[in-house]
């Protein structure tokens, strides 16, 4: 009985081991066929100077009242006025909020509804603790080591730049889009974006205007970045998680810290942020991430390639490896929490009436606003403790499929002007502009057209911001090839 049972798992493995195998050389590359070679694009030195112009312009989004940086955006936008001057007089120009800005560039027919090519101007703040070890001043706009180094370069002036100089070159052609192609370039996205992309979206909606396709910043083209894959790989944004945060309250009354009573409102805040630590939302292989291994999987080396091709089975396998990257990896799949505020006391030897503290969640697709909030309170589970839904917070973005024109375009293009390039749907861990476009576009597209190094990616909102000569050439390329399929 005992040799039969074993025989028959022995049989059962052998079987499991054939269906993985078949899996993981049968399964069909979602990627076009391409020649795979990278292609060279000339420099364009008046490009060039172009984004240096801008980027030594500060136009910097701060917390707070004030927090516009009123001359800087005028003197972008006067820029834009005199080295696009086809541009300018020729597509249909609308200032929102002072600020930001929508040019319409008129298509031939109106059979399909138009297009949105998206970025936005306004840039972080340089943060003075790390002042000193930015290579190239923040707003130099120097060029050096074939790169052009400032703050905005790659995010997202770098974008802005390279779609005017598509137009500008097109124009210059006697070009003329199929259907009405929208630049719009918003002037608060570092802030939320409500004074800018917010408006120029309630723009859109108070005109009637539907997009099927809306492209701003977001995925970028990583080299060495997913393990067990040679190619660099462009990550398509198709989704973007929800952000919610979370103001938490404790009132008890204080007094001299000589005499303390049992419970004190530091003390219960404490143990309520505590009890949030210790309870990690699930993890899940969401659709976006598992988007991302049906795409990646079959392009991959042994033995990653059995595992992504048979997510079937292995999909817990996979979950925990992510989880084992840390940071970006956990980010991806789960609602994550970080306590970023906490505020209590003005004495030492005074005990503080009340201690506040926000928390900021990070909401994965298939959660709501709502739903962590219920969650969140249960596991506190403290009367004493006083928890509110900050402003600003929103669910999740909806998935753009990858069946839609925007997602089929990008990825068509990018195999026209990135050949040696593999593309991948992608879930946005931060926030764009794209989320007040929900009610205008069929299809969201978060993807910044460049090629980038981990190092360079750890840039953007850090020191040494710079963006490759020759990636922005690339860039170029990419929007006026864009142009072309709108
Ligand atoms: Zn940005």
């Amino acid at each position: 009985m005992l040799k039969k049972t074993l025989l028959f798992v022995l049989v059962v493995l052998l079987l499991l081991v054939c269906v993985l195998f078949v899996k993981t050389y049968t399964t069909e590359s979602k990627q076009l066929r391409t020649s795979g070679e990278r292609k060279t694009f000339s420099i364009r030195y008046d490009a060039l100077q172009h984004l240096q112009s801008a980027i030594r312009i500060p136009t910097v989004s701060y917390d707070g009242h004030i927090n516009t940086d009123t001359a800087g955006f005028l003197a972008v936008h006067r820029l834009f006025d005199s080295v696009y001057p086809l541009t300018t007089q020729r597509l249909e120009k609308t200032v929102i909020n002072s600020f930001s800005l929508i040019y319409r560039w008129k298509g031939k027919s109106s059979a399909a509804k138009p297009s949105i090519l998206y970025a936005h101007l306004d840039v972080v703040p340089i943060e003075t603790v790390n002042k000193s070890e930015w290579t190239h001043a923040p707003f130099s706009g120097d060029t050096a080591e074939g790169m052009v180094w400032g703050r905005g370069t790659l995010d997202d002036k770098g974008s802005a730049i390279a779609m005017l100089e598509s137009t500008e070159a097109l124009l210059k052609k006697g070009f003329t889009p199929e259907n009405d192609i929208y630049l719009v370039f918003g002037h608060d996205e570092e802030i939320g974006g409500n004074l800018g992309a917010g408006e120029v979206a309630k723009f859109f909606l108070s005109k009637g205007i539907k997009t099927r396709f809306n492209l701003d910043e977001g995925g970028m083209c990583t080299s060495k970045m997913v393990p067990f894959v040679d190619k660099p790989v462009m990550l398509i944004g198709t989704a973007e998680k929800g952000y919610m945060t979370l103001n938490i309250s404790v009132k008890i009354k204080g007094g001299h810290s000589s005499k303390p009573e049992k419970e004190t409102s530091t003390g219960v805040l404490v143990d309520a942020l505590q009890k949030i630590n210790a309870h990690p939302f699930p993890a899940q292989l969401s659709p976006v991430l598992a988007d991302f291994v049906d795409y990646v999987g079959p392009e991959m080396k042994m033995p990653a390639r059995l595992l992504f091709t048979n997510r079937w089975l292995f999909a817990p396998i996979i979950i925990k490896a992510y989880q084992n990257v840390g940071g970006e990896g956990n980010a991806v799949t789960r609602t994550t929490s970080s306590i970023t505020i906490l505020e209590a006391g003005v004495k030492d030897n005074l005990i503080p009436g009340e201690a506040k503290a926000k928390v900021n969640f990070r909401i994965l697709t298939g959660q709501t606003c709502v739903g962590v909030l219920k969650e969140i309170k249960d596991v506190v589970n403290d009367e004493r403790v006083v928890i509110e839904v900050a402003e600003n917070s929103f669910d999740p973005s909806p998935i753009t499929s990858t069946s839609t024109f925007g997602f089929k375009t990008t990825q068509a293009v990018c195999g026209e002007v990135f050949p040696d390039v593999l593309v991948s749907p992608f879930l946005m861990i931060g926030g764009t502009d794209s989320k007040h476009f929900e009610k205008v576009s069929e299809s969201l597209i978060r993807c910044m057209p460049v090629r980038m190094s981990k190092e360079q990616l750890r840039t953007i909102h850090g020191v040494n911001e710079r963006i490759g000569i020759h990636d922005f050439m690339e860039m170029i390329a990419f929007y006026e090839q864009m142009m072309k399929h709108l």
